[in-house]
This record gives C-alpha cells, structure tokens and sequence, in this order.
C-alpha cells in the first residue's frame, strides 16, 4: 500500500473540529497517511510570534501536499491573510472549486454540477496596498495625476490590481487542461472588461488565446455582473467558469449558497508539483468549539486531495458517504435543515454517520 506525509494545518475557530471529523474519516478508509501537523494563524503568533512560521512552510514545502482548515483574518488591521499568503508564497496559481448538488441538500435547483477555477495570485489580492495618509500614498497620487491627468482624492487609500497575460494564460491553460481531463464541454470566461479594459480585458485576451488551443471546448465569455444573475436564474448552464481572482471570490459564495451553503463547498489551490485543500468557507469564530458546524466541505477537500494524490477509489467512497448521510437527512447539521429540526445533530454525529457509511463499504 502507498503511504504519504501530509502537512496538516488544522486552523481556528471550527476549523480544528472539522479537521478531526476528516482525518477521522480518511483514517477509517485505510489510506495510509502521516500527518505532520503544523500551525498558523492567530495559533501561530502566540506560540512563534509569527502568524506562518518557518516551520509550517518548510512542512508543506517537503511534503507538497497540505490539508488545511480556515484561518482566521482580522478585519482591516493586524496581519494580512494566511491563506492569501500560503498561496503567494507556494505560487498556488490555480484555485479550483466544484459545486455540485448533493440529494437532500437545501437548495432551490437540483442539477447544478460546475466548477469555478480561480486566478489564485494576482488581481486586487496580490497584496499592494497604500494606507491613507501615508507619504507612499500621497506620493503614488501625485504620480498618477502626472501620468493620467486624474485626480485622486488625497484621504484615499489605494489597492493595486495587476493582471498579467502570463497569469491570465497560465490559469487559462490550466482550465482547459482540467476541461479536457475531467470531460468537461464548456468553459465561460468571467471578466468585467467593459470597464478595466487593460486588467479584465487582457486576462479576457490571453483566455481567448489559450481558448483556441482547445476547438473541442465550447468556449465563452460572459460579463461578471450579468454572470451573477445567469447564475442565480440559470446555473445548470453552466461548467467551467474561468475567473480572475475577486470575481471567483465573490461567485464561490453565490455558488456556494446555490448548492446549500458554504458548509459543502470545497476547495484546492494548486501550483507546479504543490497543492493546498480546504474548505471555502471560513473559521466562523461564533460557532467555535460548539460541536454545530457542517463538516462536509473539509472531508470534501479531503476527497479532492485523495484524489489528487490518485486514490481515487477511496476519494468516491469518502464522497458517496458524505453524499449518502446528506440524503438520508438523519444525522446532518443544522444548515440542511434549520435549527431544532428532527434529524439535526452536531459536527461529531454527522461525522460518525458518515464513517458507519465508510465502513459498509
Ligand atoms: P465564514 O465562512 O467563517 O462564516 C460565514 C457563515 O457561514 C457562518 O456564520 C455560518 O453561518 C456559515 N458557515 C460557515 N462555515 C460553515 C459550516 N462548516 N457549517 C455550517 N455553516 C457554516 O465567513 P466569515 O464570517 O466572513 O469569516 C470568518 C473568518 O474566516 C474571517 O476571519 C475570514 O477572514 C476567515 N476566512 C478564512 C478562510 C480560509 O481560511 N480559507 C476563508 C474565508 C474566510
């Protein structure tokens, strides 16, 4: 049997009781993994007085694969995201999330399956940002009124969004690759390049090249804000959709809600040879410790990182489990149902649930 060395971030706030739901359900399939367990975030600080420690790093850089639960980001001061910063600093380029229904989840349509594959390093999270007020920022204004003739208002504060046609081309790539590879028919370009002719428009420009490489994918384009509502009215529509880094922020959320919310929305940021899993929601600090959370999004990272380690029997067992004890709605939490419903329990029940399912297999 194949054995592997896992980097293991559990997180914060529900994120270590979601964790161990799915290191207990991958251990019950009987893959064999090691799971170097590390920290960072708010954890972090307190005991290396750095948000993402060296160590952490070194973990994932050795064993290439990491299985991570949300971290924590304070809102408007202290230190940027760790999330953000995992995939700066491991080049995780591609950023792919499946949506897809499962039977007896909450949802208003019951045959969405797509998948949104997000430009994971560039665009307004590339991290440059000027604070009102500093010398910086009223120095970037002068240049720009020299350059451009606009005015920018001095008590601004300014985030860059660069977009490169490497990065667009790259992550293009990457989405027709994945098309091809998982039979998929069509890809739908998500852009506002209307607007940011130069940004959107050459990420718009560089997909379409990439595009063209691939005359067995339907191949389209559609603007952000009519894909919102297409999505809200339409979504079996759609596949693949392809997009830049805020926008494939914002409609994994609308996704996310139309298949029955955040707590079944899996995700992987995956570089050359390096991937991170985990869920797309984040550590929901209110419900911390309460043993209430849906932990079906994190085992389904884990199903996506069984996979990509191509263990693929065991990732379907581990999905057909979760997909069956969501069907049943006999053991689930509260986000199928509504609080006090019959058939509503906690994290911990869900999870043994799901691994009686495991084990009939
Ligand atoms: P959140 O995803 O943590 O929670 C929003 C709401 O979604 C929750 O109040 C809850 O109602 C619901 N929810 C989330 N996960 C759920 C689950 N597993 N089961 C059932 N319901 C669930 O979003 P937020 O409140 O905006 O963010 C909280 C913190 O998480 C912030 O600091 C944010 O920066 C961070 N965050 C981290 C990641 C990550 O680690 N990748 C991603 C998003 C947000």
């Amino acid at each position: 049997m194949k054995s592997y060395k896992i980097t293991l971030i559990p997180g914060d706030g529900i994120g270590p009781e979601i964790t161990e739901s799915t290191i207990r359900c991958i251990k019950s399939l009987g893959v064999n993994i090691t799971w170097d367990i590390k920290e960072a975030g708010i954890n972090a600080i307190k005991k290396y007085n750095t948000p993402l420690p060296e160590e952490t790093i070194k973990s994932i850089e050795e064993n290439k694969v990491c299985l991570k639960g949300p971290i924590t980001t304070p809102v408007g001061t202290g230190y940027r995201s760790i999330n953000v910063a995992l995939r700066q600093t491991f080049g995780l380029y591609a950023c792919v999330r499946p949506f897809k229904v499962y039977s007896g989840a909450k949802t208003f349509y019951k045959d969405i399956n797509l998948v949104i594959i997000r430009e994971n390093m560039e665009d307004l999270y590339a991290g440059i940002e000027f604070e009102k007020g500093n010398e910086k920022t009223f120095s970037l204004i002068n240049t720009i009124k020299q350059l451009t003739q606009n005015n920018i208002s001095l008590d601004s504060g300014i985030s860059i969004k660069p977009i490169s046609s490497s990065g667009s081309e790259r992550i293009a790539g990457f989405a027709f690759e994945y098309a091809k590879k998982n039979k998929r028919k069509k890809v739908s370009i998500v852009h506002k390049a209307n607007i940011m002719k130069f940004t959107d428009g050459l990420f718009l420009q560089s997909a379409r090249n990439i595009a063209g490489q691939y005359p067995d994918i339907e191949f389209e384009d559609i603007i952000v804000d009519n894909m919102a509502m297409q999505l809200v009215q339409k979504p079996n529509k759609y596949d693949i959709l392809l997009c830049p880094n805020l926008y494939g922020d914002i409609l994994s959320d609308l996704c996310a809600g139309l298949i029955g919310g955040l707590g079944l929305s899996p995700g992987a940021n995956i570089g050359d040879g390096i991937a991170i899993f985990e869920p797309t929601h984040g550590s929901a600090p209110k419900y911390e410790g309460k043993n209430k959370v849906n932990p079906s999004a994190m085992i389904l990272a884990g199903v996506l990182m069984l996979k990509y380690l191509g263990e693929d029997g065991p990732a379907d067992i581990l999905e057909n489990a979760v997909g069956q004890v969501i069907k049943e709605g006999k053991n689930v939490t509260y986000d199928f149902k509504g609080e006090n419903s019959s058939g509503v329990v906690g994290t911990i029940q869900m999870t043994n649930s799901i691994i009686e399912k495991i084990k009939k297999y």
